[in-house]
């Protein structure tokens, strides 16, 4: 099979575009599809700061070093989560990443700062890992963006991420999600700053081309607690009317984004945002769910000190 573009021979074939790629073509194609993106959906402006939320793994990776190419102002950022050795590795990938290419970082440990890994605190609160890592994230992605004066962040969010949310969504009929669901999420307060998604339209099997011709470094293995996570059943299904139906992903992503989402944006009722009063950020309570998180864990200590305490007394 030869390349599309160039006739040498190709390295990659593309069913849903019946088309094929040599590696140099290929690389054009990905970041026209980049540039496309960030200008169609008007992501951000050439001097825009772009904060990159990086985990190690391909599409961030890939995210990550297609911004830096096109000249964007980007910076990366990684949380350590605590989780096992899978947390050191990637952030070993993100360091090395960031030191080879010149690219500046910003690392977060959780551990450290806060005294808590997310799996142990889990545990110890009973809530589920994915959902304290969700809350977790967002609220660190976010406050370092506004602190230090970003303009957006830019998660590595890919197709089969898109289009199995959209599926979950559907079989739930989640009005509230559907109706929100966007490869941009405009900022609706003046501490919260815009998310994009730049590569919705890529796959993962189009990241993981990128990442390999370029000779990206990333963590091959998936974080331990996606295993049995329902996106996974989705992308499964999803993957197999695919092999079937090539395009199938895309046409169920875009034609909703074009003719479906409309039918739901009566339920995306604008909610009231206030700011906490420990930490300012921007909250639907009185206090944010992360300072509710710190003040349980601060509790949980001073339990367990006066627990002791009462045990030397006897
Ligand atoms: Fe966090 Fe769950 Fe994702 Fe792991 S799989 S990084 S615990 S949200
Ligand atoms: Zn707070």
């Amino acid at each position: 099979m030869l390349c599309r573009r160039c006739k040498e021979k190709a390295e990659i074939y593309l069913k849903r575009h019946n088309t094929a790629f040599c590696s140099n073509c290929f690389r054009i194609y990905y970041s026209e599809q980049v540039k496309r993106n960030v200008k169609r959906e008007k992501m951000f402006k050439p001097k825009d700061r772009i904060l990159v939320v990086v985990s190690g793994g391909k599409d961030s990776m890939a995210l990550w070093h297609i911004l830096l190419k096109l000249g964007y102002n980007v910076t990366g950022m990684y949380i350590n989560l605590g989780i096992s050795a899978y947390s050191d590795r990637s952030q070993e990938v993100v360091e090395k990443f960031s030191q080879a290419n010149n690219a500046p970082v910003i690392i977060k440990n959780i551990e450290k700062e806060y005294g808590f890994s997310i799996p142990a605190l889990a545990r110890e609160i009973r809530r589920s890992t994915c959902s304290l890592c969700g809350t977790i994230k967002r609220y660190l992605f976010n406050k370092v963006a506004q602190d230090g004066g970003f303009d957006a962040v830019a998660t590595g969010h890919n197709l089969d991420d898109e289009a199995a949310t959209l599926l979950g969504n559907v079989l739930s009929w989640q009005e509230g999600y559907l109706a929100r669901q966007s490869p941009v999420l405009p900022s609706t307060h003046p501490k919260l700053v815009k998310k994009v998604k730049p590569l919705f339209t890529l796959t993962e099997r189009e990241n993981l081309a990128y990442v390999l011709f370029n000779g990206i470094e990333f963590i091959h293995e998936e974080c331990p607690h996606a295993l049995g996570a329902s996106s996974i059943l989705y992308k499964e299904i999803l993957n197999k009317l695919e092999d079937e139906s090539p395009g199938t992903k895309q046409r169920f992503l875009t034609n909703f984004y074009k003719k479906g989402r409309k039918f739901f944006e009566k339920y995306s009722e604008p909610v009231k945002l206030n700011e906490c009063k420990i930490c300012g950020q921007v909250t639907t309570s009185e206090i944010c769910s992360f300072c509710r998180i710190r003040l349980m864990v601060e509790k949980k200590k001073a339990d367990s000190i006066l627990q002791e305490g009462d045990g030397f007394n006897l």
